[in-house]
């Protein structure tokens, strides 16, 4: 009998019971705005913000409307300008580059190695070029961030890190985050915590902190962000700093409050189901599997595996069968971005010379998406209906 998987790849536990009761509170008593509080009221939003703070370790933390918000918001705090350029990952989600196009910048791509990090040496022979890095850390992989930044402190880089993968992860114990100037967080419905929509930022920077909260729309209310600087910091900059509004709101922050608290177990589960998938694939002829160095404490809320060499007709095979056998998988190599973009060259605002290592590398490129609505067999099901079909191919083609 053949075996078939009927679980959602795209669906997600509810929120937990406390979030929808603080929801409810929220909106029955109908002060939802971040500064629509009652006399002696401290917003969820503010909450929200002290606790992500203190979780990370960082002294600032802003609430915003989302990741990609976060991003363009944290590049304008650090003084990106038009026509600055700016090193970012050449793979990536396409809020990245689109986070640096927002503030008129323009994207200078580096490479992804076969452990799916950002390449150091790319990175370092074009150091020289930008005077900023936003480091993403597309689907929780974790370069080696000590040498990442003694090649961005040597060249003078400021790094902001895209951390919408790893909120929950962290380098040689260091929270993921808080290795550059300023983190970047998503709680998107796909992220580590749902919101649906929504962001946050953090920085142990003052003046980095006080631009994000004028830029995120604060008016002069700024001495109600108890997770901000101190209000002497906002003297000049809240005469400097446009109103671009991104703010989260009350009803948001509720329903996240309660899933950061739990955030850590979460992210044990994620592993489990993680490491149930890499167990089931292991030695699968034809299938290499991305290594985790001890140093990086990892959120797998996502799977990765390269099929090195395969034609594209092999791997578009593969992701049909497995397709049929109610597995969804999706490739980083096909010419035309299916769903969402994720490579340099989908970006066509952005000019870029071809990359042919990243090129190799996203050729043969599989993801999938890891809910934790499965079960832990229903990750070791998913994991022997790719081997089955994956090794069958390999066979047919060697
Ligand atoms: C989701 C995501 C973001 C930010 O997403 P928003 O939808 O704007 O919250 C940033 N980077 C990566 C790699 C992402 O997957």
């Amino acid at each position: 009998m053949t075996e078939v998987f009927k679980g959602s790849f795209t669906q997600q536990e509810p929120i937990p019971e406390a979030g929808i009761e603080a929801a409810v509170r929220v909106m029955r008593h109908g002060r939802l705005h971040r500064y629509n509080t009652a006399p002696g009221e401290t917003a969820e939003t503010v909450l929200l913000e002290q606790e992500f703070a203190a979780m990370t370790g960082a002294r600032y933390c802003l609430a915003v409307a989302s990741g990609g918000y976060a991003m363009a918001t944290a590049l304008r705090a650090i003084g990106v300008k038009h026509g600055d350029k700016v090193l970012t990952n050449a793979f990536t989600l396409a809020p990245v580059p689109g986070a640096i196009a927002a503030v008129g910048g323009v994207p200078v791509f580096v490479g992804v190695t076969g452990d799916l990090v950002l390449d150091l040496e790319d990175l370092e022979a074009k150091a020289g070029q930008a005077r900023v890095l936003l480091l993403s850390h597309m689907r929780g992989h974790l370069c080696d961030m000590e040498r990442l930044l003694a090649i961005c402190d040597a060249a003078g880089i400021t790094v902001i890190e895209d951390c919408a993968h790893t909120m929950g992860a962290a380098w040689k114990g260091k929270p993921s985050g808080t290795w550059g100037k300023v983190g970047c967080f998503s709680c998107q419905t796909y992220k580590h915590v749902n919101s649906g929509e929504g962001g946050l930022l953090i920085t142990d920077d003052a003046e980095t902190a006080a631009r994000a909260i004028m830029y995120s729309g604060s008016y002069m209310l700024y001495e109600r962000h108890a997770a901000g600087p101190p209000p002497e910091t906002f003297e000049t900059i809240r005469y400097e700093t446009p109103n671009i509004s991104g703010r989260m709101d009350n009803l948001r922050a509720a329903i996240l409050r309660p899933q950061l608290a739990d955030l850590h177990r979460q992210c044990e589960r994620w592993n489990e189901r993680y490491r149930a998938i890499e167990a089931g694939l292991a030695d699968t002829p034809g299938v290499t599997l991305v290594p985790r160095p001890p140093e990086e404490s990892f959120v797998g809320s996502s799977f990765q595996f390269l099929l090195n060499d395969w034609s594209g007709d092999a791997v578009q095979t593969l992701l049909a069968r497995c397709l049929d056998r109610g597995v969804e998988l999706k490739w980083f190599g096909s010419a035309e971005p299916v769903g969402f973009t994720s490579r340099y060259d989908s970006w066509r605002y952005v000019p870029s010379e071809p990359m042919p290592q990243s090129d190799h590398v996203l050729a043969g490129l599989v993801d999938m998406r890891v809910p934790l609505t499965f079960s832990l067999e229903d990750c070791a099901v998913i994991a022997r209906i790719i081997r089955d079909e994956a090794g069958r191919i390999f066979q047919s083609e060697h």
